[in-house]
């Protein structure tokens, strides 16, 4: 379910606590009015969060294909044998 927004008459969904858009309140389903600023400050962290982890799992990600042996390998103590 939808609910306009008073302020920016954007859409908001009924499940938010605050609009997206402006970050004004609505009564959403928790029903008490929570303070725009801490909305987004929670917001942050979540996205900093997220960052970090993305970080992290491109470094564990780069280690593991690190430690297995590359695809095709030069092998210099095998003599070629028909050259030219
Ligand atoms: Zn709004």
């Amino acid at each position: 379910m939808l609910l306009t927004c008073p302020d920016c008459t954007g859409r908001v969904s009924s499940l938010a606590t605050a609009c997206p858009a402006c970050g004004r309140p609505v009564g959403g389903a928790g029903g008490s009015p929570v303070q725009p600023q801490a909305t987004r400050r929670v917001n942050a962290f979540r996205v900093a969060l997220a960052i970090v982890s993305v970080v992290v799992g491109i470094i564990l990600v780069r280690r593991v294909i690190r430690s297995k042996p590359p695809p095709f390998r030069t092998t210099p103590d095998r003599p070629l044998q028909k050259l030219g």
